[in-house]
């Protein structure tokens, strides 16, 4: 194994470590994570969406939190969401908003889960506003899954995501796309096994594009989530040659990254979204985006000693 990939699975180890995760919330908003997220409170996740808003750019809200252990923490989290949504609806904002089963109860019992986005989504429906259920790690996949198939049943303007390191991404999209699936297709952020996902980038880059292409000429709605120049550009040329309708797609990016490229994307008049990240626990998605770049280690070092 190289350094770098040394390194990028040590940091994704981390990101699930409990106690480091404890150890963070206490420590507050550092070591260079504001890069990456909006700020710990609401107030803070508003005015960012204003300000991105003000820029052209659409906004999906992310109150963080993830792998909660008991009911009321995850009741706790489910009325944040509903406190976002509420929010984004009062500021008239571009917004939807994406949350994470585990974030929800999905490790605890499932009818606490499927009572908390029932809760979500009622909320989301009277607000006119859409929600996206992020994909966590391997071993959640099917269950996600099939718990967006059973909600989006009463909930048109719900999404959710594919990743494309796994092996069985192709299928899914398939079989999501006939069924009119709205959906986010990004290469995948947890540590996977070489059972269940490609392990070179190439493949990942290769099947991502092929995701990408089958979800343009199906029947859904298809986010294109990636920072990666070479895909981004091969897309457009697919818009291009296959007129596809600018009401059928959108790019996506995370806050903090590449915001050149997501205002030059912007310029050229492309729909684009950035997920913003906000609250406390920011620690597991501060691990996962050092983990994509190890480089920016140096940052979060440069900043422990200044
Ligand atoms: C809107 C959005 C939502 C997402 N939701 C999910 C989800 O639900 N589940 C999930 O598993 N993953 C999710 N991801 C993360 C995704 O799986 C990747 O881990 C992440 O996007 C990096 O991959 P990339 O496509 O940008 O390509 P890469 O090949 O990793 O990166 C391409 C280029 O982007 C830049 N870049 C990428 N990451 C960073 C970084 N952290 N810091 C600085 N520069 C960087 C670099 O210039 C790099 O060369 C999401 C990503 C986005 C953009």
């Amino acid at each position: 194994m190289g350094a770098e990939q040394w390194m990028r699975s040590a940091l994704l180890s981390l990101a699930k470590n409990r106690a480091a995760n404890r150890w963070a919330q206490r420590y507050g908003l550092r070591l260079g994570a504001q890069r990456f997220v909006a700020g710990e409170t609401m107030e803070s996740a508003i005015a960012c969406v204003r300000d991105l808003n003000r820029q052209g750019l659409r906004v999906t809200l992310d109150h963080l939190g993830e792998f909660v252990a008991d009911a009321a923490e995850a009741n706790r989290l489910a009325d944040d969401c509903i406190a976002a949504l509420q929010a984004i609806h009062e500021a008239k904002a571009d917004a939807s908003l994406s949350v994470k089963l585990t974030q929800l109860g999905m490790d605890i019992r499932l009818d606490v889960c499927m009572d908390n986005m029932r809760r979500i989504l009622d909320v989301a429906k009277a607000c006119n506003l859409s929600v996206n259920i992020d994909m966590e790690d391997y071993p959640r996949c099917q269950q996600t899954l099939d718990i967006y198939r059973t909600l989006r049943k009463d909930y048109p303007l719900l999404s959710t995501v594919i990743q494309a390191y796994l092996y069985r991404s192709l299928d899914d999209v398939l079989q999501l796309s006939q069924e009119g699936a709205a959906l986010r297709i990004v290469k995948g952020a947890y540590k996977e096994p070489p059972e269940v996902a490609f392990p070179d980038k190439a493949d990942v880059d290769a099947n991502y594009l092929k995701l990408v292409e089958a979800q343009l000429l199906g029947n859904g709605y298809t986010m294109i989530a990636t920072h990666d120049e070479a895909i981004i550009a091969h897309v457009k040329s697919f818009i291009a040659s296959h007129q596809i309708p600018k009401d059928k797609y959108e790019f996506q990016m995370l806050y903090g990254i590449r915001s050149n490229l997501q205002q030059q994307l912007v310029r050229e008049g492309y729909p684009v979204r950035v997920y913003v990240p906000y609250g406390t626990d920011w620690y597991g998605y501060f691990m996962r985006r050092l983990a994509e770049r190890p480089a920016n280690v140096g940052f979060v070092l440069r900043g422990m000693f200044q």
